[in-house]
């Protein structure tokens, strides 16, 4: 049968937003047209449609896939202290698999998150969050924030699909019913959208924050210095309080510099939850690192930072790191599950990890790392199988994509890490013992 030249329902990786409606008309050759329209969403399906299987490699020589992988199992069986990272260029499946491979090495595994998604797993499990789906929001929020981000050039089709645009019953007049309200965010088309726009600066979110939330409990404070929009985040205080339906919405700038700002919006949202409903919801870069952490806790107990090495899961923030780990020199051979994501490593972490063995899994013709062995691999999305999650913990399923139509041999990381956990298996004559990682 020809292949079709239209897929529809294709799940989207070209950022956060993981719209999960596309429709795609490969009819017109290259690269694809894609409905409805983005333009971040085509520059990923043109990198995708235009993706060649990266080659496999031995110290830089091309190898077979079966030598590739027994040498990985060689190295990897043979560390007495491995680490497994690298977690969110991938998509659940694979990184299920991925935790079993960590435990059966008795290793540690983290997901290289960035600081600031670090920074916000710390904020929830320290003080909790208040949340809600993005169609929740978007079916309910009659005020909408937008702080210190830009959504329109990071997540274009999110001001459509959730945040500006509502379509619901509960707000029958559809736009008019909905406060849009940008704090800090650059001018661009974000701020277009925006009924009301207050500007900030980023030195001044906590400060913001701390006075929005002292305003709503109508206590007294100083004055605030010059040119601080102290009379602007009143008003604000004002719509939020009035509001059936509040949501927050912020991206990594927050928790870029550590957790206090995002601590101070929780507890905003928490503080008001007597008089409306307030939610916080981020907006997060392209990739899956809500799988990551989704899997790591249904598996192991802990998102993030895990240690196998006492043969039960331990968790370790700010000691079984990524970063910490390999600036430490305490690692003696990593598994790199998507090489995406090392980009984010600090200069220190990333000098050690040159020096140390590495199989990387990429879908670069070179991995981003000099690999001692490295493994060709399909970008995360490309293929049909597994899911990915969207930052409101939302899965979806990716079963409509690109290369099941385009019939190119495109191994998966889910294929390549299970071929490499019965190779290890086999080499430490052994299966994953605590059974709290058993692979599908
Ligand atoms: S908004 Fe993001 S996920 Fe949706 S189509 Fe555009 S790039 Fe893809």
């Amino acid at each position: 049968m020809a292949n079709p030249t239209t897929i529809r329902d294709l799940v989207c990786c070209g950022c956060g937003c993981l719209c999960d409606d596309l429709r795609v008309d490969l009819s017109a050759g290259r690269p694809p047209v894609v409905r409805p329209a983005c333009s971040l969403g085509e520059k990923w399906l043109a990198e995708v449609a235009s993706w060649r299987p990266a080659p496999c490699l031995i110290d830089g020589q091309p190898v077979t896939l079966d030598a590739a992988l027994d040498r990985a199992a060689e190295l990897l069986s043979a560390a007495r202290a491995p680490l497994v990272c690298g977690l969110s260029g991938a998509e659940v499946n694979a990184q299920r698999v991925a935790v079993a491979i960590a435990e059966l090495l008795g290793g540690c595994i983290d997901g290289t998150c960035t600081p600031g998604e670090r920074a916000a797993i710390e904020t929830q499990q320290s003080i909790g969050a208040v949340e809600a789906s993005w169609g929740e929001i978007a079916q309910r929020a009659d005020l909408v924030i937008f702080w210190r981000c830009d959504p329109a050039a990071t997540h274009p089709r999110h001001l459509q699909r959730y945040s500006v645009e509502p379509k619901s019953c509960w707000l029958p007049r559809g736009r008019a019913d909905r406060r849009v309200v940008c704090v800090g965010c650059p001018q661009s088309e974000t701020t277009k959208h925006a009924d009301h726009t207050i500007p900030l600066t980023a030195a001044q979110g906590i400060e913001a924050l701390a006075r929005l939330r002292a305003a709503l409990t109508e206590k007294q404070l100083r004055p605030a210095e010059a040119g601080f929009p102290a009379n602007e985040l009143a008003e604000l205080a004002g719509w939020i309080r009035g509001a059936k339906h509040a949501a927050v919405f912020y991206d990594e700038a927050l928790t870029a510099g550590g957790p206090a700002e995002l601590i101070e919006l929780t507890q905003l949202a928490q503080q008001v939850q007597d008089q409306t409903r307030v939610v916080t919801a981020s907006l997060p870069a392209a990739g899956n690192a809500a799988g990551a952490s989704s899997v790591l806790t249904w598996q192991t107990g802990f998102p993030m930072a895990v240690s196998f090495s006492s043969g039960r899961p331990e968790y370790g923030p700010g000691e079984f790191n990524t970063d910490v780990l390999l600036s430490g020199g305490e690692v003696d051979a990593v598994l790199v599950v998507a090489d995406e994501g090392l980009k984010q490593l600090p200069q220190e972490a990333r000098e050690q990890l040159d020096l140390t063995p590495m199989v990387v899994l990429t879908n670069e013709a070179k991995a981003s790392v000099a690999a001692a062995v490295q493994i060709g691999v399909a970008p995360l999305g490309s293929t049909p199988g597994g899911s990915v999650f969207r930052g409101d913990g939302v899965a979806l399923p990716l079963e409509n994509q690109l290369h099941r139509v385009d019939n190119q041999t495109a191994l998966s990381h889910h294929a390549v890490l299970q071929e490499l956990q019965q190779r290890i298996s086999a080499k430490l004559n052994r299966a994953a013992v605590s059974g709290v990682a058993g692979a599908p």
